[in-house]
């Protein structure tokens, strides 16, 4: 048995501490975790319906294609049907991205940290892979665009950033777009593009038209709440689309998925809920960090970092036995913060009293 070189070294995702684990493991009756960006309202009363009336059909294959729901998210943003390609999460559109485009002898660029399925899909494909440090948080995108060669195929560009929260403006994004050579896919993962609230955000759906080599990738996991249904889609020309499909599954999102996504899409109103209460938890965390004088990006996204200046683990392990599963920045790239989903105005205030106190006995200390 000889796996492929490049698999050697390569971990398999890991993903926040499981709730049950936890609280076996401490002996807590509650664990609140707000480690993986995942909605703390839920999703929209509407999907439930749509998945209660798809139960009498789980024998009948889903519609590979997805018809019904591309119809929906077509409208919805204002593209034609064959722009659209859908994946088993925007993961799996990650992963089809890289299959299609990338291979031995091609390099592809990104920022570090960023999220972290571009690296771990290009390596798979045998692909270099060149990483451009963020600075303050913020891609580096004229470095980006230097990095850039005639074997590079694929530029991402994480906005709002996954574990920074930063967002590209809208002037940057575009002089970006404008410099990186045609023969090169820019992939614009807008996993969070429902939370954001900056003025100076692009509407990078317009710039198809003009950038023949764009691709933006969005998301039902993140503020529609359906995470645990995985369904994810990539805006692109009909070419990049048409170069895509072949390699998708032919029957990656399932039924039950495409239901609860158009149910998902057509409530707004919850959308717009969360989009209000995540600024307001957001602010809530900024009052924090002001108070103590800990450093925090901005975020367009409904997680912020902290820096707290001491090991990560440490902070993690305080919350963690107060029954809060955080991310350790140690293992995203930020050995010293923590990346906190926002959550609920109470979960947010309790684990700010948490932390507080983890910061008042510190100061105590020294
Ligand atoms: C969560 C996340 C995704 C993946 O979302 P799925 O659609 O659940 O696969 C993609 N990109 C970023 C930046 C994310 O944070």
């Amino acid at each position: 048995m000889i796996p492929k070189r490049q698999m050697k070294g390569l971990i398999p995702y890991k993903p926040g501490k499981p709730i049950e684990e936890v609280k076996k493991e401490l002996g807590l009756k509650e664990v609140v975790k707000l480690a993986s960006n995942e909605n703390p309202y839920g999703s929209s009363e509407f999907v439930k319906e749509a998945i209660q009336k798809e139960l009498s059909q789980l024998h009948i294959y889903p519609d590979g294609y997805a018809a019904s729901l591309r119809t929906a998210v077509a409208e919805r943003l204002q593209v034609d049907e064959n722009q659209l390609v859908f994946g088993n999460g925007s993961d799996e559109v990650v992963q089809m991205l890289c299959r299609t485009y990338l291979e031995k002898g091609t390099n592809t660029v990104m920022a570090t940290p960023t999220f972290p399925q571009y690296r771990h899909n290009a390596v798979i494909e045998d692909a270099e892979v060149r990483e451009i440090p963020l600075v303050d948080g913020k891609h580096q995108l004229d470095k980006m665009v230097a990095a850039i060669d005639e074997n590079t195929r694929i530029v991402w560009v994480c906005s709002p950033n996954n574990p920074t929260g930063e967002h590209v403006p809208e002037k940057e994004l575009l002089s970006f777009m404008q410099q990186v050579p045609d023969h090169v896919l820019i992939v614009v993962d807008e996993a969070y593009k429902e939370y954001v609230t900056a003025k100076d955000f692009p509407n990078t759906l317009t710039s198809l038209s003009d950038n023949q080599n764009l691709v933006v990738l969005r998301t039902f996991s993140k503020a529609y709440g359906i995470a645990a249904l995985r369904v994810g889609y990539g805006v692109a020309n009909p070419e990049v689309v048409a170069a895509i499909e072949p390699s998708r599954e032919p029957f990656n999102t399932s039924r039950v998925a495409q239901a609860a996504a158009i149910a998902a899409l057509n409530d707004q109103n919850f959308i717009e809920m969360c989009r209000i209460e995540n600024e307001k938890g957001r602010n809530q965390y900024y009052d924090f960090s002001s108070q103590y004088g800990l450093t925090v990006y901005p975020s367009q996204g409904n997680f912020v970092l902290i820096d707290f200046g001491v090991p990560a683990d440490e902070v993690f392990d305080y919350l963690l036995r107060k029954g809060y599963i955080v991310r350790s920045g140690s293992a995203l790239g930020f050995p010293t913060s923590l990346r906190i989903t926002v959550g609920s105005e109470e979960q947010n205030k309790d684990i700010i009293a948490c932390l507080s106190h983890f910061m008042d006995q510190r100061k105590d200390q020294s």
